[in-house]
């Protein structure tokens, strides 16, 4: 069995909110948001850093992550701007071992909200995480606004 989170969703044997899935990818929302709506996308094939993924799977990774951010703006949450970073392997800060792409919906004010969970997730304070429920139907809204990369 699988040891890596993220490949145990990948290959549907843990649950997750889906925005988007194909051959290359999987895009969902994060279970301990740092903003509403926070998203990750992510390769199926495991790799802990982005120069282990051939470079057609990383150029997608981001034309993916391009698509959720527009998808986040047309399901009304991030249209006032956004967050997006990688951190890319363990000394990087990086928690899950396997690539993933953070897109955080940000909203006018928030600041001191996000800095203060931001700093926690540095010290790798996670909190509790979002009812199930609560993402489904955040997944939901984003995922009728989403479009694939051409
Ligand atoms: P990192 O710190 O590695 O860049 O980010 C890992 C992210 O994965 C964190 O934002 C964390 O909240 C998220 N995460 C950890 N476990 C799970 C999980 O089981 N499901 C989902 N959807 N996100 C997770
Ligand atoms: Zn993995």
């Amino acid at each position: 069995m699988s040891r890596c989170i993220f490949c145990d969703i990948v290959s549907g044997g843990a649950e997750a909110s889906l925005i988007h899935e194909d051959a290359y990818c999987s895009a969902f929302l994060d279970l301990y948001p740092i903003t509403p709506g926070h998203a990750l996308v992510i390769p199926r094939r495991h790799a802990v850093h982005l120069h282990e993924l051939p470079q057609a799977e990383r150029d997608h990774l981001f034309a993916v992550g391009y698509q959720v951010l527009e998808a986040q703006r047309s399901a009304g949450i991030g249209w006032a701007g956004a967050n997006l970073f990688l951190n890319d392997g363990p000394a990087s800060g990086q928690h899950v071992p396997h690539v993933h792409l953070h897109l955080l919906p940000r909203r006018q004010g928030d600041g001191r909200r996000t800095l203060i969970r931001f700093l926690a997730r540095v010290a790798s304070l996670f909190g509790r995480p979002c009812p199930r429920s609560e993402l489904d139907e955040l997944a939901r809204r984003v995922r009728s606004g989403f479009s694939p990369p051409d």
